[in-house]
């Protein structure tokens, strides 16, 4: 590194009345704590405005009861009554010397109006923004809108009243009433609020002026707009009405904050694009304002950072992913600990499970969420009261994770791996097209792990039980992992294929090299990336490849890290035959024998010459089961305790060494969040 390479990030900025401290912005992203657990979302920010983020994003709230994304975790700035506790929040991201900023929104049509009982509103009578749900926005009258406007105004003045040091006007990702009115695909308006460009508009200048107005120099304003709609409607675009509008409102927000629409286009995968893959349509807007400018783009590097202020293309950077997986980036950046940061791996494991409403949680980073309710710091354990001798078989996500954290607390630590290289899944995955990224899990922890003088690490190291007895640890951990099952049971269906078990593949032959003729067919009763990934990476290659699924869709489970769409293009665009809502019943003579999932009905066989299973885990117990009979206690750890995604392999080797260091709870009872008894 460079002396002073990095300064520029660490270069105060002034925003409207404000300035903030640094050119790192933690953005208002969804954490999966609704406004019902203010501990938990506290303690995500707090750690990140700790961790040096200079400017730290409350996620989205709701503006008054009409905006209503009934079941999804969203915050609320509803009455003074919500203020107490955006006040606390304030204090604590301010006791770090960060700002605290708030996402003020109203989610028209975008919202259920389900919970609250209050039609959706829109700028027009149309449905609402979820196909597949029964309900439809009501087209907003001008008492309405003048009601709407006075909603965000006495929103902003609470905002203020919470401490805040800047309000944003949200009005991006296909989901906010500003942007309702301003896209012509929904806005189908005759009134002074439709039809030409600056009608269309000019909701949206009215409530940025009034929140000028209510902010009165005291607070900045930003605006967070989409500048390009890369998915959804396409109307509006960074060379056609997206740059009209920054042209239109140039100086009246405070800080410009851009980014593209819809949610899957913003929030891309390292699958489907590279660190800073917003540039080619936001870098216009700085051309444009003279008000700073603050962009995302899954930014991890600081070289990359650092190249985007220096083009002129953004004042500020932006990061939800990047904050998650490592809270501490922008102060691993100013210490020169660049090999230190936890670099995220676009994975959109965390987009999935606040999808699910739960709190969010990370491939990289086992102590998202965890900050309050746990306890849990992301760099640091509490030291152990005597160093033991540990012994970790499996050097895969489960184990590494283990051992680092072990390792933190003073203890000797040894991981033996029977492979002839440390990383285990993480490793192995990373090989298949698309899912190069997926090795940072590993080369993250062997980097840490491989600066302490109290860790050992032995690849090409199989270990028997009569080994593991041998080696005489005062803790055994078992993170041997878990194959795939051959014999066609899966997630949907619970028993044997016929003809599966003596003639299937599956993802471990694959991946460990072994050789097969084509045509191909895949059977994935998994639901996630591997038969897909798969598919693509073998068509690339040059296979016929056939992918068969008993769900209606392929690749189910990637609608919820917004990759669904995108990986059905690619099996596509690949050549890959795809057959959704086929069962298999039975492998014979290079014919896979389906039906139709729904109803039973008979499909034609599908001709291939091999066949590959892709259907679900169980754990490797050969070493545990060897140790169990010579009465050696052991802990099965990962994959080896319950297959499932590298994230929750990570979360299990983290909790299971912090339970050996005796800091968890006995009863597993961590700190709750408890609503408030009226009655
Ligand atoms: P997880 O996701 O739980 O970390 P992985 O499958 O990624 O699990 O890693 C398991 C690791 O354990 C693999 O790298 C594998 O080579 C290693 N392993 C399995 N059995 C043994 C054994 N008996 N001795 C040493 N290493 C083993
Ligand atoms: Fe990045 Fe994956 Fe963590 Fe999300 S879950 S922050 S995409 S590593």
């Amino acid at each position: 590194m460079v002396d002073g390479q990095y300064d520029i990030l660490f270069e105060p900025l002034r925003i409207g009345p404000v300035t903030a401290p640094n050119r790192f912005v933690m953005m208002p992203y969804a954490t999966g704590h609704s406004h019902l657990m203010p501990n938990g979302a506290i303690g995500i920010r707090e750690m990140r405005a700790e961790g040096g983020w200079g400017i730290i994003g409350m996620q989205l709230s709701e503006i008054d009861p009409t905006s209503d994304l009934s079941g999804l975790p969203y915050e609320r700035l509803w009455d003074d009554g919500d203020v107490k506790v955006h006040a606390k929040s304030v204090e604590r991201i301010h006791s770090h010397g960060a700002l605290a900023s708030i996402e003020l929104a109203h989610t028209g049509i975008r919202s259920r109006g389900i919970e609250n009982g209050y039609p959706v509103m829109g700028p027009s009578s149309l449905p609402t923004l979820k196909p597949d749900m029964p309900y439809s926005a009501k087209a907003m009258d001008k008492s309405d809108i003048k009601r709407l406007r006075a909603s965000f105004r006495a929103a902003i003045g609470r905002a203020k009243r919470a401490g805040y040091d800047m309000a944003y006007v949200y009005a991006s990702h296909d989901a906010s009433i500003l942007w309702h009115f301003l896209s012509p695909h929904y806005n189908h308006r005759t009134d002074e609020y439709g039809g030409s460009f600056e009608n269309r508009l000019r909701l949206l200048r009215e409530v940025l002026e009034e929140a000028q107005e209510e902010a009165a120099g005291e607070m900045a304003v930003a605006l967070r707009f989409a500048v390009h709609e890369a998915s959804g409607p396409k109307r509006i675009t960074c060379d056609g009405e997206g740059r009209d509008v920054v042209e239109a409102l140039a100086d009246l927000p405070d800080l410009w904050d851009v980014n593209i629409s819809g949610w899957s286009a913003d929030s891309q995968t390292a699958r489907y694009a590279r660190q800073g893959y917003q540039e080619e349509f936001t870098s216009f807007v700085k051309k444009v304002t003279d008000k700073p400018v603050l962009g995302v783009g899954r930014f991890t590097s600081p070289d990359t950072m650092v190249s985007q202020i220096k083009r002129g293309v953004l004042d500020m950077i932006g990061a939800a992913r990047a904050s998650i997986a490592d809270p501490f980036l922008p102060n691993k950046i100013r210490e020169g600990r660049i090999e230190d940061i936890r670099e995220c791996i676009g994975c959109n494991v965390c987009v999935s499970v606040e999808l699910s409403g739960v709190q969010v949680r990370c491939t990289q980073n086992p102590t998202m969420s965890e900050e309050w309710r746990r306890g849990w710091h992301p760099e640091t354990v509490p030291p152990a009261e005597t160093a033991e001798n540990i012994l970790i078989v499996g050097g895969g996500p489960a184990g590494l994770e283990a051992a680092l954290t072990l390792a933190r607390a003073g203890h000797e630590v040894t991981v033996a791996d029977k492979a002839a290289e440390m990383g285990g899944r993480s490793l192995r995955e990373s090989t298949i097209k698309g899912l190069a990224s997926w090795g940072r899990v590993r080369d993250y922890r062997l980097y840490q792990l491989q600066q302490m003088g109290n860790v050992h690490l032995y690849a090409d190291s199989e270990l028997d039980a009569d080994a593991v007895a041998e080696f005489g640890a005062d803790h055994i951990l078992l993170a041997t992992g878990s194959r795939w099952l051959r014999d066609g049971r899966g997630r949907s269906n619970l028993a044997p294929i016929q003809g599966f078990e003596d003639n299937a593949l599956t993802p471990d032959d694959v991946l460990n090299g072994t050789e097969f003729p084509g045509p191909v067919v895949i059977y994935d009763d998994d639901h996630y990336y591997m038969a897909n990934a798969l598919a693509v990476d073998l068509a690339t290659k040059g296979h016929e490849v056939h992918i068969v699924t008993p769900m209606a869709a392929l690749a189910g489970w990637m609608g919820n890290t917004l990759e669904q769409s995108r990986m059905l293009g690619e099996l596509l665009a690949a050549s890959v035959k795809m057959y959704p809502n086929a069962t298999a019943t039975g492998w014979q003579d290079g014919a896979l024998s389906v039906i139709r999932s729904d109803t039973g009905e008979g499909l034609p066989d599908i001709a291939a010459i091999t066949l590959i299973s892709v259907t679900n885990r169980v754990p490797e117990t050969g070493l545990s089961d060897a140790l169990a009979a010579q009465g050696i206690k052991h802990t099965a750890i990962g994959d080896a305790e319950v297959p499932g995604t590298i994230q929750a392999a990570v979360y299990s080797g983290h909790r299971h060494a912090r339970e050996l260091l005796g800091t968890e709870p006995e009863d597993r009872i961590f700190k709750r969040e408890r609503p408030t008894l009226f009655l």
